[in-house]
């Protein structure tokens, strides 16, 4: 099985294509959340205005790192570099097995959240894993470039779109005209 994709590869990829958005509702929200249980706790408290917030947060993310993959040299949008550079020091505590964000009193668990999934995408680009952008037409996914040929998301997927379509090309040009 593939390791699991770094956590900005992640959420940049909730906006999978231009048309989904796979963090669109709370309940969306929270069963993307669950896959990482440090941010579970903080991430079931975000309300919808907090969501919207992330969206925003998610879509700056997205931008940043496949201008980067692009090989693009991108300044970091003033929404992600205004939290980079406020995030206080988070607090943190043990719940179980896992390290979890405490939401302080005068912030937000999605502010919390942002914080932090902001730096996530500040660190991808300083100390990586090298990543790049899937080939796959309306496709805005990211990936760990594991291997330098990989050129989709989902080969099974992207890739055999691809290999439909350009399939479907090659017989029209040589079929002759059926009558229907
Ligand atoms: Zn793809």
């Amino acid at each position: 099985m593939a390791p699991p994709e770094p956590v900005a590869v992640a959420f940049a990829n909730t906006r999978s294509s231009t048309h989904r958005d796979r963090i669109a509702t709370l309940n969306e929200w929270r069963a993307w959340v669950d896959a990482w249980p440090g941010l579970r706790p903080a991430g079931h408290g975000v309300d919808a205005g907090g969501l919207l917030a992330l969206r925003g947060v998610r879509d700056d993310v997205q931008l940043l790192l496949r201008e980067a993959a692009g090989g693009q040299r991108p300044e970091p949008a003033a929404r992600l570099a205004d939290l980079t550079r406020s995030a206080p020091g988070p607090v943190l505590r043990w719940r179980a097995t896992h390290l979890t964000f405490v939401v302080p009193e005068h912030s937000t668990a999605a502010t919390v959240i942002a914080h932090h999934l902001a730096r996530a995408a500040i660190d991808l680009l300083l100390t990586g894993p090298p990543f790049a952008a899937c080939h796959g037409q309306d496709c805005r996914k990211l990936f760990v470039a594991s291997r330098p040929d990989r050129r989709w998301c989902d080969s099974a997927v992207c890739g055999n779109r691809v290999r439909v379509r350009a399939h479907s090309h090659r017989n029209r040009r040589t079929d002759p005209p059926v009558d229907v």
